[in-house]
């Protein structure tokens, strides 16, 4: 049986003003078609990686597409990149002749033209393969799902956790339920509904913590939808967290079940996590769990314990930040430069400490330049202490990380990372790449909400305490801070008072 995968992977921030254009991708992204798509990612622990294996497991044979993605996340996509990924992929699938097609998209992607590139995407695979040929899906926790999705997929299956350590097991499971439905065992039917909830990106981590406890909702849900998902009959149950930081009609929350030939049981699942999602929603709040810059730092160089994390929640470069904050990079200076490291983008000012040479006496204003809101830039004073190419492998995923043109300057006590590119330090090899390891450190900071908590907190236990701190900058987790013109209204936070009723029946009764 012949199997066509393939998929397009990007998670747009509407309110990053960089756009994000075929160029790019193909500058910095991974931008692959036929075989490529198969030897760049076999072996990986992708979504693209699951995918391959459990389709190998199924002795499927694969016809390989197209798959382009791009991170950190940037601005609007540019329509000529949606045409692009669409026509690889409409191309791709009618030369497979498969017998199904698997499809691996964010689902979090917005265009300047066109807001749900995804549902524009699978609207044209579906047409191209006509009625019959099975159409699967596998997802980002961080979808904004269009409701047109179900009218064109068989089954649509995401990332159950949040730091997202199941992408490779979440691509697995799709190649097996293609597998399960080519030899006739069941026949998918899938099911979508949206409860009016938008949280941005920052603090719905699911992993064990003190944010975990405080922030239950996403928890509870996704503890639901596990039980619902081992109900008979039942294939899959997603709980897709929504992607705030896109102002885009579909934005938002989705619950998401996939069955075998029963509708019905899918519409009462997606029914009952709406309603518990209602119901759960005031710990979406924010304020409660956030501290301002001034206090964090303070704290952190009070701290009896170290290294301290903070977590800069308005500069994740993962959600969409261009990467240049300085709001806890001034907080730092004010404070003297205690024991610390931090990444700042700022491709001038390391392109002219790599001039100066190691050793140097470096000067310059750093940061700030790319995004209004994210603080000004910051001048400091210290000696270039390490140049770096840039390149290395984010053991976290086994895929090549670019920072670009990387920079070290030492001023007091505090190590300034200038890197070209953005990053989001998700795994402690980022500050090792460039000789600082952060377990001896008083204070790390990392430019990600809550996916570096899987190696930091996890799996290596750096963190004797994790600050969430309420820097200003595009994905601050507050959403009434930002003004929404696209999302569909009213919905919870941004408006008072809104009603909503889900047809709430248990869909265990
Ligand atoms: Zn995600």
């Amino acid at each position: 049986m012949r199997v066509a995968i393939g998929g397009f992977s990007h998670e747009t921030n509407t309110f990053n003003p960089e756009s994000t254009t075929l160029a790019r991708i193909k500058q910095n992204g991974t931008y692959v078609s036929g075989q490529d798509v198969i030897d760049t990612y076999r072996g990986t622990k992708s979504t693209i990686g699951g995918i391959i294996d459990g389709c190998d497991a199924e002795g499927l044979t694969m016809v390989p597409m197209f798959f382009a993605t791009h991170g950190p996340t940037t601005g609007a996509i540019a329509s000529e990149v949606v045409h692009d990924a669409t026509d690889h992929l409409v191309r791709g699938a009618i030369e497979a002749k498969a017998d199904a097609v698997l499809l691996h998209l964010h689902g979090a992607a917005a265009g300047q033209e066109i807001d749900d590139p995804e549902a524009h995407i699978l609207a044209a695979v579906r047409r191209a393969i006509g009625p019959a040929v099975p159409l699967v899906v596998v997802f980002d926790l961080h979808a904004n799902i269009g409701e047109s999705w179900a009218d064109h997929a068989d089954a649509i299956i995401g990332y159950k956790t949040a730091p997202h350590v199941d992408l490779y097991e979440m691509g697995y499971a799709g190649a097996q339920l293609v597998g399960r439905t080519l030899r006739g065992e069941v026949k998918p039917v899938c099911r979508l509904l949206k409860p009016p909830i938008l949280v941005k990106s920052g603090l719905m981590s699911m992993s064990e913590g003190s944010l975990a406890l405080l922030k239950p909702p996403m928890y509870w849900l996704i503890s639901r939808a596990a039980e619902l998902s081992r109900l008979p009959g039942v294939l899959d149950v997603t709980v897709a967290a929504g992607f705030g930081d896109a102002d885009v009609p579909e934005a938002g929350m989705t619950m998401l079940a996939t069955t075998d030939r029963n509708p019905e049981l899918a519409d009462r699942i997606v029914a009952e996590l709406c309603d518990l999602a209602w119901r759960t929603r005031s710990g979406f709040e924010t304020e409660l769990v956030l501290t301002p810059v001034d206090v964090a730092v303070r704290r952190a160089i009070e701290s009896p314990r170290w290294p301290v994390i903070l977590a800069d929640q308005g500069n994740n470069t993962a959600g969409g930040s261009p990467g240049d904050g300085t709001a806890i990079l001034a907080a730092l200076k004010a404070a003297g430069w205690p024991d610390a490291a931090l990444f700042v983008r700022d491709g001038d000012a390391a392109r002219a400490a790599a001039k100066a040479g190691v050793g140097a006496e470096f000067s310059s204003e750093v940061g700030g330049k790319h995004e209004p809101t994210n603080g000004r830039p910051v001048s400091i004073e210290g000696t270039v202490r390490l140049l770096f190419s840039g390149d290395f492998i984010d053991p976290h995923f086994g895929l090549p990380v670019r920072l670009g043109t990387t920079a070290v300057i030492r001023c007091g006590a505090t190590d300034v990372i200038l890197t070209e590119h953005p990053s989001s330090q998700i795994h402690p090899q980022y500050f090792r790449s460039v000789g600082i390891e952060p377990r001896t450190r008083r204070i790390v900071v990392v430019q990600s909400a809550h996916l570096f908590r899987d190696e930091f907190q996890i799996h290596e236990q750096i963190g004797k305490a994790i600050i969430e701190v309420d820097s200003p900058g595009i994905t601050n987790p507050n959403t009434r801070r930002f003004a929404y013109t696209r999302v569909r209204r009213p919905i919870f936070p941004l408006d008072p008072n809104v009603e909503y009723a889900p047809r709430s029946i248990a869909a265990t009764s």
